[in-house]
């Protein structure tokens, strides 16, 4: 499952939410201030633009 970053808009507050398919963003809540108004972050790692491995995301899968 994935794990959003998100900011409030409010205070300033950096936090972590592990979220599912459904989310609403109304229904974040800072944990700092509890204010409705973080905004979600784009990714880290995928803004650097570096490594991109083709395939790799595959080496753990299979059920068998
Ligand atoms: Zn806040």
């Amino acid at each position: 499952m994935p794990i959003y970053e998100f900011e409030c808009g409010h205070c300033g507050e950096k936090f972590e939410l592990l979220l599912g398919v459904r989310h609403d963003p109304k229904e974040i809540r800072c944990p700092k201030c509890r204010a409705t108004k973080a905004r979600r972050l784009m990714s880290t790692f995928s803004s650097a633009g570096g490594s991109h491995v083709p395939g790799s995301s595959c080496a753990s899968g299979g059920s068998t």
